[in-house]
Formats: structure tokens, C-alpha cells, sequence
């Protein structure tokens, strides 16, 4: 599932592909990933004419902000991929659940095996706040930085471990089961350890580890793992799989200490961390 590092690769990628570019039509082919509209035909309606002239990001939601200051909101879901195509004319893959062509410059196409991933135009008078999800996001790790201490007033206000916090979106935006792990080995702390338990020594480790976890992944363009493999505009995988030391990892020598990366089970998700590195 991507998370903050892929969308903000592929945040990085339209910003030079498709901003000052003009929608000729809109395409949707699988309505289901138009859910929130009352129809097909009202959304492309709302895109239709319009120009876009930035691209933001809000979480892991990639926000596209028309010139009539309406956005197009993208979320990738399970397994969304954003196609950049130059030639209109190229074969469309299974799972393209709908086609954007720009009047000069090709189609960015929305493709989606699992249909968790959706897009809807939230209306200029709405603002990308206004939205129920993006309304109570928190802290992006990336663009807000913060000092160390207001992290550890943050941290201490919740009670709960620390993996959790990590993946609410209301404490902070954009981490999930992938860099949650990442974050907490590098940060050399256990997924369980509860948040308000920290000496300011971890505090500032768990800070930093978050910070230049996800920056070194977006270097990196992100990790793609597993069937859903995460891909970018132009259909590449990432890069910073190869760099992970925990996640995926069951079985595997951890690459600090050689004793065993272990895999637990919780809250339906798997965690995966070394019970030598991580206290
Ligand atoms: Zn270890």
C-alpha cells in the first residue's frame, strides 16, 4: 500500500508532467472509483475545461488544484497507480478505471486492480480541508518539522504504543505498516512501547528516525513490495526496498546484530522488528 514516500514521488512526478496542462475529457470506465459522485457524468463535469495549476499532497492523498480552485483529490488505496501516457493511442492495461486527456499532451490514466483507491473533485467552496478525511489529518512528518521537544509534548500526550501512533493519521499523516516498522528499527524501539514511556534521548531518535527514514525513501522513490506492487508515473518500481531492515524481513538476519527479525501479529496487520536492537 503506498504511503507518504510513494505518494510523494508520484507528487513530484505530476508536478512536471501536468501542471499548466488543459483536461480535453475525462474517461471513467469502473464508476465504483468515482463512488463518492452521484454519477460518472457529474464528475467529469467538474474537470472538463478545467486547468490544472498545482500539485499538493496531504497525507496520502495527491491533490490536484484546478484553476476554478476546485481539487481533484487522488487516493491511491490498496494497489492505485497513476499512468502518465504521451501517445493516447497506447494499449490502456487491464484495471484502467479512468482516462484524463489533457487537449495538448497525452492522458494520465488511473489504474487499480483492488478498487480500494478512489477519485472525487472536492468544489472550490469546499476548500482540501473541508474534506472529512483531510480535515483532521496531522502533522506531515516531511513539511512540518518540528522541534524535538514539541514532538516529545505531542508524543507524551497519547497513551498508546508506539506503532499505533505512528499509523494514526490524526497524529501524524502519511506513515503505514511499512515505514512504521522502518522508523522503529532505525529508531531502536519497540512497537509496543507506549508512547508517553520515552526518556528524551528516544524521543529525539524516534524523531529523527522518522524524518530521515521517510526523506531517504523519497530519494529513493519508494518501495514496492509484494503483488501490489507500487509503481510510478512512468511504471518504474522503487528503490528503497532494498534498503529495508525490518519490514517483509521474517526470518532474516538482522542486518545490526545477526540475531533473527521476528514477526508478530496484531490488530490484523504484521509487524516485523529485532527483539535485540528494538527495547
Ligand atoms: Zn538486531
Amino acid at each position: 500500500m503506498p504511503e507518504l514516500p510513494e505518494v510523494e514521488t508520484i507528487r513530484r512526478d505530476l508536478q512536471g508532467e501536468v501542471v499548466n496542462r488543459k483536461i480535453k475529457s475525462v474517461e471513467v470506465r469502473n464508476g465504483r472509483t468515482v463512488r463518492r459522485h452521484p454519477s460518472a457524468k457529474q464528475f467529469r463535469a467538474q474537470l472538463e475545461g478545467r486547468t490544472i495549476t498545482a500539485i499538493n499532497r496531504a497525507g496520502k492523498y495527491i491533490l490536484l488544484v484546478l484553476d476554478d480552485g476546485a481539487t481533484l483529490v487522488v487516493h491511491l488505496g490498496m494497489s492505485g497507480q497513476l499512468h502518465r501516457v504521451k501517445n493516447v493511442k497506447e494499449p490502456k492495461v487491464p484495471h484502467t478505471h479512468a482516462v484524463i486527456t489533457f487537449t495538448q499532451g497525452g492522458q494520465l490514466r488511473f489504474v487499480d486492480p483492488r478498487t480500494f483507491g478512489e477519485l472525487f473533485v472536492s468544489a472550490p467552496a469546499e476548500g482540501e480541508r473541508a474534506l472529512p478525511e483531510l480535515a483532521h489529518l496531522g502533522f506531515d512528518p516531511l513539511e512540518d518539522i518540528m522541534s524535538w521537544e514539541k514532538f516529545w509534548v505531542l508524543l507524551s500526550s497519547h497513551k498508546s504504543g508506539l506503532k499505533s501512533l505512528l499509523m494514526d493519521q490524526e497524529f501524524v499523516a502519511g506513515i503505514g505498516n511499512m515505514y512504521a516498522d522502518e522508523i522503529l528499527f532505525a529508531a531502536g524501539l519497540r512497537y509496543d512501547r507506549q508512547s508517553n514511556s520515552l526518556s528524551s534521548q528516544e524521543v529525539r531518535r524516534l524523531y529523527r528516525s522518522m524524518v530521515e527514514t521517510l526523506a531517504e525513501a523519497v530519494k529513493r522513490r519508494g518501495s514496492s513490495l509484494g503483488d501490489d506492487q507500487y509503481r510510478d508515473l512512468f511504471g518504474e518500481v522503487g528503490d528503497y526496498q532494498d534498503q529495508h531492515q525490518a519490514y517483509d524481513r521474517e526470518g532474516q538476519a538482522c542486518r545490526r546484530c545477526r540475531s533473527t527479525i521476528v514477526r508478530v501479529k496484531s490488530g490484523g496487520r504484521s509487524t516485523f522488528f529485532c527483539e535485540h536492537c528494538q527495547v
